[in-house]
């Protein structure tokens, strides 16, 4: 996930804005820039995705849908504290408030925030904490056996990033069904070939590689 090191942080720095512009701009300068919300970075976007990327292979940071890129799921930076003039525009350029996002949770995201929302890289965060899966419907729900303040999170989480609008719970069977043929098809051959069958082998069923990686995790834990 995100990691805000300090050489991480330097680095996207010098992609968001080059090091001419950000001495032209400096000091005072740089403060009225930011303040105008006239956040003119889009043309290092993509060196900065590409950065992001690294971290989560590929997958968004809020969904976890895979492959984030220039394909059918776009990426997106997601400003996780809201850039416009009256949120947080000193976070513009932050690196700990970039996110690799796909285009859809950002749709549905837009400029909104708030204090109780899931940040993926918070310390200690673990999906399974929060959420419960119902797998016949495909959808996310905050987890039961938690107390208030976390199923409130995740509730806002959920809501915030439309994590189970429109096609996103179907998207999430299919990739299980996926999941579940391969594996099954892979012990059957093993079976008929009196081979032991060791998920090890089979490096293409890494969870790395599906899309809803957390969520075929939980299901292969319960
Ligand atoms: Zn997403």
């Amino acid at each position: 996930m995100n990691g805000g090191t300090d050489a991480a942080s330097e680095q996207v720095a010098i992609l968001i804005i080059s090091e001419a512009d950000l001495e032209a701009l400096g000091g005072e300068n740089m403060a009225m820039y930011i303040k105008s919300g006239n956040f003119n970075w889009h043309d290092k976007q993509e060196g900065l995705v590409m950065e992001l990327s690294k971290l989560t292979a590929n997958h968004c940071c809020f969904c976890d849908i895979l492959p984030v890129s220039k394909g059918e799921i776009r990426p997106t930076v997601e400003h996780f504290r809201p850039k416009s003039k009256e949120k947080f525009p000193h976070l513009a350029f932050s690196w700990e408030n970039l996110f690799l996002c796909c285009d859809q949770c950002q749709s549905y995201k837009l400029g909104k925030y708030d204090i109780l929302l899931l940040k993926p890289d918070e310390p200690g965060y673990e999906f399974e904490q929060y959420f419960d899966i119902n797998f016949k419907e495909g959808t996310l729900q905050p987890r039961s056996s938690q107390n208030d303040e976390q199923n409130k999170r995740a509730a806002i989480t959920i809501d915030l990033y439309g994590l189970n609008k429109d096609n996103r719970p179907t998207a999430r069977k299919r990739e299980l069904k996926k999941y579940v043929g391969t594996y099954n098809d892979k012990k059957k051959i093993c079976e008929l070939g009196g081979i032991p069958f060791n998920l090890d082998d089979y490096p293409s069923l890494e969870l790395e590689y599906y899309s809803y990686r957390f969520y075929i995790w939980f299901y292969n834990e319960i």
